[in-house]
């Protein structure tokens, strides 16, 4: 029955990097009801289903309501917040001091708020020198950041989702936007009405997204650099490059081409496995197009070549000149809702807030600086990224791990060894609103607020930064994360610098950090943001004289406004932020294909993803009625070919076996596969399902650079149960 709301307040969807504004009627102290908000510019209203499911989940029978401790006999016992908090400090403390800084680690998330990152980051690398902080958002988007990075000198995606709407040619790469970006999926659909736009899909299955493609290319997996290859060199034959975009503002053009000339359609096809006739078709429409966007995401990332992937993506938007312009860009879409937040906050292994390096003595100085602390205090080299941290602890290198918002019992590869790794470890401490796979291997699980019940800033793909509301007061005794991150470090001694009353307190802080760095947001409060989020750029100066960035339209500097108002676009001014100003091409050779080869034993490819409803590990999404109804369990979808050789049957279950180990799932017979390659979900963890998890088949082989695991590229087999 509807329960009609007292009130609604504005906040932002807690789900995928979208960040659709929505609003939340709120009734008796309860979140009753979810709708789009109209004014927000990611969505205009428009929002998918999972959000409808928030309200179940936040006022969920299940949720963490008290700090727990684990009892020497086996489960787990109420201890207070004063108990928990000491424990922490005290285990954390003695950790650092027998064993060095080194053998402490954080592993955040993607789904915290920003101002949580921040004080996660803060405690761990000013107070206790301990480099060891690294987000889930490695396994997300670490290839596009390092993608960027390389091309442009900086992290950050150039476009907006409004770009979409202004584009002729959109390519989607590795990308099934219609189940996982659905709100921006519905702008391409809308988009596409015109006859004149054209989208292009590469991707080894048949997805949803699929089905809209004027031009869709099932490449085999691991082959996209042959791919990205030979539509270069198309448009190079063809006299598609913009030689006044190339020439003056980007560099490395030779060798990237060199490479490209290696790859003619006709030799891409056969590695791809597609035809070349469609390889020159969709080289055509890119190239052609006044206005083209690549869009990408897990497909591209996930890969043990994401870095070469992003860049190869990048070169074609680059030699067409489809940068800093409106209706163009390369331009990844977030997997999270707050990656973005999270990168630009510090929330990866390697940097420190504002896009700051670690590596980088002057970076260093700064934020001692700012902090008040010691010069020396704060690590000089990166920490470990996920899985070296998770394998850290697996051979007790590591001993004290927390792990805050995110469930990697569940969600990281070669989870059988991650599995062991939590269970073994010294000390584990898990602060989450739910139970968890993970949490039920913790010494200490800490109680957090969930959506609606902390406010805070999150960022958006499109580096928007939009504000989350406090609605209504978490349960029992939970606490918002920088909260318990900020009582931890006042049990340790240092409560003065951690004595921020409220999270907007804690922002502006943060925001300070960034003042004159790429990704300003001093313009930006919790207060401005309650009347409109704002994309960064957006400085609290007026003075583009003084800008010691670029990127920034000179025509939006100068407007005579009192507030900045966000930048929709950057590299307008095509300056990028390398030493030459240029940016850079890259050569992006196709060296190797998966990093796990097929062979008899396990002669299918696995690739795992998400499905419309669900999130991640069901934590939320999975407890609620709405988004499970109709949902009948794990499954696996795969060739009618492969069922067949496999003696598997449609609809009976079937067990998909790798090297490292097995998950049992309904198999799905369907031609939307290729003959060699099967696709499952990874939402259930242990606690869905007893037939094992998806990622227990899954590998953990990185990318070199990114250091970002290939999700979508182990070699299995398929057997009846
Ligand atoms: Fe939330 Fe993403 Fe759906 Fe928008 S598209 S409503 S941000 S999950």
């Amino acid at each position: 029955k509807k329960t009609a709301p007292e009130r609604w307040a504005r906040s932002t969807c807690p789900y995928c990097g979208v960040g659709c504004g929505v609003e939340a009627g709120v009734k008796g102290g309860r979140i009753v009801s979810i709708r789009g908000d109209r004014s927000h510019p990611a969505n205009f209203g428009k929002l998918c289903p999972k959000p409808a499911g928030l309200p179940e989940a936040v006022h969920h029978p299940d949720r963490l309501t008290h700090p727990l401790r684990r009892k020497p006999g086996g489960g787990f016992g109420r201890v207070s917040w004063d108990e928990a908090l000491g424990e922490v400090a005290q285990k954390l403390g003695a950790t650092i001091r027998d064993h060095g800084p080194d053998a402490a680690a954080f592993y955040v998330s993607g789904q915290l708020l920003t101002e949580d990152y921040y004080a996660a980051g803060k405690l761990a690398r000013g107070y206790l020198g301990v480099a060891n902080v690294d987000s889930n958002s490695r396994l997300c988007m670490s290839s596009a950041v390092a993608g960027y990075k390389g091309a442009f000198g900086s992290d950050g995606p150039p476009s907006s989702y409004a770009d979409v709407g202004y584009a002729e040619c959109i390519a989607l790469w590795g990308s099934n936007t219609a189940d996982c970006h659905p709100v921006t999926f519905g702008r391409i659909l809308q988009r596409k009405r015109d006859p004149r736009v054209s989208v292009i899909v590469v991707d080894p299955r048949r997805t949803a997204t699929a089905e809209i493609a004027d031009v869709f290319l099932p490449i085999r997996p691991g082959t996209d650099l042959a791919l990205a290859n030979a539509m270069l060199r198309v448009v190079l034959d063809e006299g598609l490059v913009d030689e006044r975009f190339v020439g003056r503002h980007t560099e490395g053009f030779e060798e990237a081409a060199e490479i490209a000339y290696e790859w003619t359609p006709r030799r891409a096809a056969r590695v791809c496995g597609v035809e070349a006739e469609d390889i020159v078709e969709a080289a055509r429409r890119f190239g052609e197009a006044k206005t083209a966007m690549a869009l990408w995401t897990m497909g591209v990332n996930q890969s043990a070549q994401g870095t070469l992937k992003n860049r190869a993506i990048i070169n074609l938007c680059l030699a067409t000149g489809n940068v800093g312009k409106v209706g163009t860009g390369p331009f990844s879409l977030t997997g999270q809702p707050n990656a973005m937040g999270g990168r630009e906050v510090g929330g990866l292994a390697h940097l420190l807030p504002g896009y700051r390096l670690i590596e980088n003595e002057g970076d260093r100085r700064e934020v001692e600086g700012a902090w008040g602390i010691e010069e020396g205090s704060i690590p000089s080299k990166p920490g470990l990224p996920a899985v070296e941290s998770f394998r850290a602890l697996g051979e007790g290198d590591v001993k004290f791990l927390w792990v805050a918002a995110t469930n990697p019992a569940a969600s990281m590869p070669d989870l059988n060894r991650v599995r062991k790794a939590l269970a073994d470890a010294p000390f584990l401490v898990v602060s989450d609103a739910y139970p968890t796979e993970t949490t039920a291997l913790a010494d200490l699980v800490l109680p957090a607020a969930a959506w609606g019940e902390k406010a805070g800033a999150m960022t958006n793909s499109e580096r928007r930064v939009s504000i989350v509301e406090k609605l209504v007061e978490p349960p029992g005794e939970a606490r918002a994360d920088w909260e318990i991150f900020a009582g931890v470090a006042r049990e340790m001694g240092f409560g003065e610098a951690f004595g921020w009353g409220s999270s907007a307190e804690v922002y502006e802080e943060y925001r300070e950090l960034t003042r004159g760095r790429f990704p300003d947001v001093t313009g930006i409060s919790h207060e401005r943001l309650r009347e409109r989020p704002v994309q960064w750029p957006a400085p609290d100066r007026m003075d583009h004289e003084e800008r010691p960035f670029h990127g920034i339209a000179r025509s939006i500097w100068e407007r005579d406004e009192e507030e900045h108002p966000g930048t929709p676009r950057l590299y307008v001014d095509k300056k990028f932020n390398t030493p030459s100003g240029k940016a850079r091409f890259a050569p992006t050779p196709h060296d190797a294909g998966l990093a796990e080869e097929t062979g008899t034993e396990f002669p299918l490819v696995l690739s795992t993803g998400r499905i419309k409803n669900q999130w991640h590990t069901m934590t939320r999404t999975g407890r609620s009625a709405k988004l499970t109804k109709g949902l009948s369990g794990p499954f696996v979808m795969l060739h009618p070919d492969a069922a067949g050789s496999s003696g598997v049957t449609d609809g009976e279950a079937a067990r998909v076996v790798s090297e490292r180990g097995s998950f049992v799932a309904r198999a799905v017979v369907t031609d939307e596969m290729q003959a060699g390659t099967v696709f499952a979900p990874f939402h259930w963890g242990d606690l869905w399902t007893e037939g094992g998890s998806v990622n227990d088949a899954t590998h953990d082989e990185r990318d070199p650079v990114s250091l970002q695991p290939e999700l979508k590229g182990a070699a299995v087999r398929v057997e009846p149960v």
